[in-house]
């Protein structure tokens, strides 16, 4: 390694190109530390001290003073007291040291477009932001939405982000996004998806012969040495209740058991369903479920007015719901109840859908879930959701509803992802043992202080690391300023 002076600009640059994460063997560099920050891979790291809130607390959990030991990419230890042995001790007493969040659903290519539907009903949000803007877009711009996107996830504390890409045209725009995806030094699942404009037509795609390419490539790029990588890959598709009949979902059901036993995968199927209009006429889950075509493997998203029946099919078969409730109340009108979901056995994920449409952060979309399950409950005299609710449906309800494993909350052997939060903050505080949840979910990005994804440090000290975040918000910049000039 090269020693002497430390050109940050320069070797970001050269990251940049390589991987996009600033990776060097067992650590990183910044420039205000003028020294190694080691990993746990370098060696083990004990959190020592901090208020522990991991993800399990909906179970009745309680937050308490412990220590989390990381060696690897694992979680070794949690406990009072925990022996320093040969581990690098982390002073924790002014944080809280938690699991980082699993953003279920996101058309992060958008990010480019972010705020720019805040007024637009949905026809007029298709024709403008999926068909004009995505008509003037290349593969290059799509991929720079869907990096800037995955990096501000990683800087408020979302360590995994399902990319739903509903822009995909071509088999390069596909290849192209994952790609810069992986470089993002993020926990990605990748859904190949379809033109959003074609979703009425007869044929909407995806092209399931690029899919497969994707899937080879997915697999092929895996772990980023660098921090992060891509967890598993998918297909997004329109769903039933936009097509006249099953023949569609029926052909890609059946093509994507085929390609995962062949492939040795365990990619995903996911679609919007459970959507108001559409859902009367045909509903998605219903019709799929007298099919046979329900799977362990699918995420079905928005699912605003599914039915006790449908929640049920969905339960016994083990497939995953993700809702995007500030979205589902301002496009789709209403927001499925949280422990009707809960109560049928698909305890719900909670993801934040579109950039363009008003911005909202999945901290946004936690919230919006919160006030209208709190609106019906006290309404009708139930009991409230609790904090310990709303953080399972961005950590231990997400990680199950996509089947990563050891994933979503801090456990013993569990992979070693751990955020920190600085709670001595008058944003965050005060902070206390037994009501640390509510600061988890009030913390806003700034609070973040550090993130560890896999035992490798992705922020460090409230820095990203391996972001040139000036360069990125200079190229997101021209980036739009094409696109929309008229
Ligand atoms: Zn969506």
């Amino acid at each position: 390694m090269q020693r002497g002076p430390f050109n940050r600009r320069r070797i970001l640059a050269a990251s940049g190109a390589m991987a996009g994460a600033l990776a060097l063997p067992g650590g990183v560099r910044t420039d205000s530390q003028r020294e190694s920050i080691r990993d746990a891979h370098a060696r083990p790291i004990l959190f020592q001290g901090g208020i522990v809130v991991t993800g399990e607390e909906r179970t009745g959990v309680v937050p308490r003073r412990q220590d989390v030991l990381v060696r690897g990419d694992r979680i070794e230890a949690i406990g009072t007291g925990l022996s320093t042995r040969d581990a690098h001790v982390f002073n924790c007493r002014d944080k809280i040291v938690t699991v980082p969040w699993i953003d279920t659903h996101v058309h992060g290519w958008e990010r480019l477009l972010r705020y720019r539907a805040d007024a637009l009903g949905f026809l007029d949000y298709l024709g403008t932001i999926t068909g004009e803007d995505l008509s003037r877009m290349t593969a290059q711009d799509l991929a720079l939405g869907e990096y800037a996107e995955a990096v501000s996830a990683l800087d408020a504390g979302v360590g995994t982000m399902v990319s739903w890409c509903h822009a995909i045209r071509t088999r390069d725009d596909a290849l192209t996004v994952l790609r810069r995806l992986y470089q993002a030094g993020g926990w990605t699942v990748f859904m190949h998806g379809y033109n959003s404009l074609a979703f009425a037509t007869a044929n909407p795609g995806p092209d399931l012969s690029d899919v497969l390419t994707t899937f080879r490539e997915a697999q092929r790029l895996r772990y980023n040495p660098g921090g992060g990588g891509i967890l598993k890959a998918g297909m997004a598709v329109v769903g039933p209740e936009f097509t006249p009949d099953l023949g569609q979902i029926t052909s890609q059901v059946k093509w994507l058991d085929d390609t995962n036993k062949k492939l040795g995968t365990d990619n995903l199927l996911s679609l919007h369903d459970g959507i108001p209009g559409r859902h009367d006429a045909r509903p998605g889950v219903k019709l799929m479920a007298d099919a046979g075509l329900l799977r362990r493997n699918q995420l079905h998203v928005h699912g605003v007015v599914l039915s006790d029946e449908e929640l049920s099919a969905l339960a016994r078969t083990g497939s995953g719901l993700s809702l995007s409730p500030a979205i589902d109340a301002r496009v789709f009108g209403g927001v499925l109840a949280h422990d009707r979901a809960a109560r049928a056995g698909v305890p719900p994920a909670v993801s934040s859908d579109d950039a363009a449409i008003g911005g909202f952060t999945l901290r946004d979309h936690v919230r919006a879930l919160m006030t209208a399950q709190h609106q019906s409950a006290t309404a009708a005299q139930q009991p409230l959701m609790t904090d310990a609710d709303a953080l399972a449906t961005v950590t231990r309800n997400a990680a199950a509803a996509l089947g990563l494993e050891r994933m979503g909350v801090l456990l013993k052997g569990y992979q070693a992802d751990v955020m920190l939060i600085d709670a001595r903050r008058l944003d965050v505080g005060p902070v206390m043992a037994p009501t640390a949840v509510g600061a988890v979910l009030a913390a806003p990005p700034a609070a973040i202080s550090h993130l560890m994804l896999g035992g490798r440090w992705r922020k460090y000290d409230g820095r990203l690391l391996g972001v040139d975040v000036d360069r990125l918000l200079d190229d997101v910049t021209a980036a739009i300023q094409r696109i929309t000039a008229r």
